[in-house]
């Protein structure tokens, strides 16, 4: 048994179909008076229905959440929430409206209740993230860290059913990297396996069956343990190319999670055989990356990223981008690891199996 630190990061969770019907009792405990709900342009009938039940305890419907918070969105909804007179925010919809209603409490210590509709996860994160210019900044802060989170999975039944697989595979891209973590413990070990395994049984009846509420149960209750992994645990490699191929080239957030993950956990096979063990039984697979690119090919999800916008000539310029200030990682990503992970990228965009 290896030495390790567990911090419990203090969020309460309320599971279940149909827990959306607790929201009121949620808001009491929250302590707060007026809310503000927040959405993506998208999502907001679902936001007004929200806001309904809860009555004057609404303040408002704000359904200008985007990918990747630019700041001008983010004081435009601190500002709103000032105007109201807002003492809580309630974020109805995946990572981009979750990470709206980050940016207002990084500022204003405002409580977060979210209602994820995505197994993104950042629900369960003290992670922050904000674009300037062009630039994404993130870091963490336990102000920004939802204190309550309703999994209702009747919300996730209009989820497309591509989403429902790219964004199922974010979620396990979360869990995988954590296996092999430099400060992981055992309890985030139980929590990976089982969520990679909760979310691999699901995709299947999701892509035949997206009404399935049993399935949607399942991928929902692994994208609560994968989300839980992403905040307790640093990622590495995975995390590091995906932020660089969305930072840099602006392609589609869970596509991309979807597409690199074999590859990276390939990359990091010999590294880290005990996370690979784990990764393969929770898919029923003999090899982890060879289980995760099967996974997401047999769930008619990408595995090219040239089949979600990336150029050929754009693969150079990531790995070298990819080897500057590198995430820790079980096999070294140092300068001379950029050949390496040129290869990586160029199976990876022509959707060729994990080397
Ligand atoms: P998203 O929130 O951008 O949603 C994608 C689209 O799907 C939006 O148009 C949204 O309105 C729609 N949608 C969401 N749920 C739906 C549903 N149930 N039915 C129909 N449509 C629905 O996508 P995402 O993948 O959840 O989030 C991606 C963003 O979250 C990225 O910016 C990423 O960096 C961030 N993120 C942050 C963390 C963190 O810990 N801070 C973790 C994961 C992701």
């Amino acid at each position: 048994m290896r030495d390790f630190v567990f911090t419990g990061q203090a969020s309460r969770v309320v599971f279940g179909a149909g827990s959306l019907a607790h929201l009121e009792r949620e808001v009491d405990l929250l302590g707060a008076k007026r809310v503000l709900v927040l959405c993506t342009p998208e999502q907001q009938a679902l936001a007004e229905d929200v806001a309904k039940r809860l009555g004057q305890r609404a303040a408002g419907v704000y359904a200008k959440a985007v990918m990747h918070v630019p700041v001008e969105v983010a004081n435009a909804a601190i500002q709103e929430a000032d105007r109201l007179a807002a003492d809580g925010l309630i974020a109805v919809g995946g990572g981009s409206t979750i990470g709206l209603a980050k940016a207002i409490a990084l500022q204003s210590s405002r409580p977060i209740l979210a209602l994820p509709t995505t197994y993104a996860g950042s629900e369960m994160t003290p992670i922050w993230g904000m674009t300037e210019s062009g630039l994404k900044k993130t870091g963490r802060d336990t102000r920004v860290l939802p204190r309550t989170v309703i999994y209702d999975p009747q919300l996730t039944l209009s989820l497309p059913v591509s989403l429902s697989i790219t964004s199922g595979m974010n979620a396990i891209a979360h869990a995988a990297e954590g296996l092999y973590a430099h400060d992981s413990n055992p309890v985030m070990d139980l929590m990976a396996e089982e969520g990679i395994r909760a979310l691999a049984a699901a995709m299947p009846v999701l892509r035949t069956s997206p009404s399935d509420v049993d399935a949607r149960s399942n991928a929902l209750y692994g994208a609560w343990l994968c989300g839980t992994v992403l905040g307790n645990v640093g990622m590495a490699l995975h995390h590091k190319l995906c932020h660089t191929l969305g930072g840099t080239l602006n392609l589609p957030h869970a596509e991309v999670h979807t597409v690199v993950l074999p590859h990276a956990i390939a990359f990091n096979a010999d590294a880290a055989p005990a996370a690979m063990q784990r990764i393969a039984r929770a898919l029923h697979h003999d090899d982890a990356a060879n289980g995760l690119y099967q996974l997401a090919k047999h769930n008619g999800a990408p595995v090219a990223l040239r089949d979600i916008g990336m150029q050929e000539k754009d693969i150079d310029r990531i790995a070298h981008i990819a080897v500057q200030n590198p995430y820790w990682n079980p096999r070294p990503v140092n300068t001379e690891a950029e050949a390496s992970l040129r290869a990586l990228l160029q199976r990876a965009w022509q959707g060729a199996p994990p080397a």
